[in-house]
Order: structure tokens, then sequence, then C-alpha cells
């Protein structure tokens, strides 16, 4: 599903979040919203979402105008920093929340989640509950509640960010297999300008609330059009 960003501006009293920005995503692609904190990047993502209205412009999602539309009716995934994972439910019945088959024969509901647990490589912990697993293993339940509603698109804010060096790493590869498999569009937002460049097709960097730059990871590193763009990616 393809998402075009048409002059979005967004204020919070007279500081400007979002400065104008226009975007495309194209279907299918992974891309990365990249910029350092404060730059404005959540903001965007939520209001790409629809979980925050803009102050101007709009949002179309596969050629249709998706501005007034509700986070439902957008049909989007959403995972955040913070593990919003319900406790008190096991792993399994974490997933089976997001079907929307609920209705469905256990038999049917069993299989759904199965084969979105083989798609998170956690098979064997269906039946633990959040606080026996890992962060990392926590933030891939995530994903596949997520993608258990079957979104168009999948908006993930720094899903990494609260885990230790090491995982953010191993989780890195595994986002990229991941979306080789299901192919959904997906934005993701990061500060770390390693995961954006490892993981992302194409990379939108922004700071100060606007885009400084587009591109894939080779034009950005091969022609970087700001002082800011050379500066930060090079960190
Ligand atoms: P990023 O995700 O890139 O770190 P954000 O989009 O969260 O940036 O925030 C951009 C700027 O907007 C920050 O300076 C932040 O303090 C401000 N901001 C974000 N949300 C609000 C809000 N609800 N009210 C006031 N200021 C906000
Ligand atoms: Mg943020």
């Amino acid at each position: 599903m393809s998402i075009l960003v048409q002059d979005i501006t967004k204020q919070f009293g007279d500081f400007l979040a979002v400065d104008r920005v226009s975007l495309t995503v194209e279907s299918g692609s992974l891309v990365a919203l990249l910029g350092p904190s404060g730059s404005g990047k959540s903001t965007l993502l939520r209001i790409m979402a629809g979980l925050e209205k803009s102050d101007h412009g709009q949002i179309w999602i596969e050629n249709e105008d998706a501005t007034y539309r509700s986070v439902q009716e957008r049909q989007i995934g959403f995972v955040f920093q913070h593990y919003a994972l319900f406790k008190h439910l096991t792993v399994r019945n974490n997933i089976a929340f997001g079907l929307n088959i609920r209705k469905a024969s256990k038999s049917l509901v069993k299989q759904k989640v199965d084969e979105l647990l083989d798609l998170i490589q956690l098979r064997g912990l269906g039946d633990r509950y959040p606080s026996q697993l890992s962060g990392g293993q926590r933030q891939r339940v995530a994903l596949a509640r997520s993608l258990a509603a079957q979104p168009k698109t999948l908006l993930l804010d720094e899903p990494f960010g609260a885990l230790d060096a090491k995982v953010r790493k191993e989780l890195r590869t595994w986002l990229r297999q991941l979306h080789e498999q299901v192919h959904v569009t997906t934005i993701f937002v990061t500060h770390d300008q390693e995961e954006a460049m490892e993981v992302a097709d194409r990379v939108v960097i922004m700071n100060n609330g606007r885009v400084e730059q587009i591109g894939t990871p080779a034009e950005i590193y091969d022609n970087p059009t700001s002082e800011f763009v050379m500066r930060f990616i090079g960190e």
C-alpha cells in the first residue's frame, strides 16, 4: 500500500514540530525515518497513523485521501518502544488478540497463532507470559500481534530503542528477514543511523521538523545533500 505524505505541518504552541513534510512510501517497501531526538519523527508517524491531527497537509493511502480517516480505517499496525503486551495473557493469547477472527473456531485461531509464532521464530514459547520473555522476544511478540490483524501498513516507533546493543543488532537482521517474508509496507522510526542504513530500502532523514534528504542508503552515503546529513550519517 503506497503512502503519500503531502505538505504536513504540526505546531505545538509556538513550536513547529513538523514543518511542511512531503514524502512517498512505495508499496511493500521498508522505509526508515531517521533523525536526532526531537526532530519530529514520532509526531509525523502519529499523523500518518491517524493518532494525531495535522494542522495542514494531506495523507494519501493508495491514491485515496486518508487525511480524515480513523486509525481503524487506515488499517495500520503499530509497535512502540515500550512493550504493550498484555501481562496477564500468554504469548499465544497476546497474538490471538490481534486476530480479526476471534469468533472463528479454536483450531483456526491455533493455526494462525502457530503461523505467527513460526514467523517470529518463537514457536516453543507460546505458553509463556510476557514477564518470562527477554525484551527482544517481547518486541517480536508485539510485532506478531500487530501482524495478526493483517495491517496494510506497519508503523514502528523505535521498536528496539529500549534494548541493549547486541539484541538491537540481532533484531535489525531479523526485521529485514521478516519484511522479506511478509512484504507489508513498513515505516520505522529510529535515531540510530547504522540501524536505518542497514535495514531500510529508503531512508528519510529529518532535522528540526523538516526532511533533509530522502534516498537509498547508498545514495545518501554517496551524495549527502547537506552538512547536517554528512555529520549525522558520519557518526
Ligand atoms: P522525535 O520522535 O523525532 O524525537 P517528536 O515528534 O516526539 O520527535 O517531537 C518533536 C518535538 O515536538 C519535540 O521537541 C517535542 O518536545 C515536541 N512535542 C511532541 N509532542 C508534543 C506535544 N503533545 N505537546 C507539545 N510538544 C510536543
Ligand atoms: Mg520519537
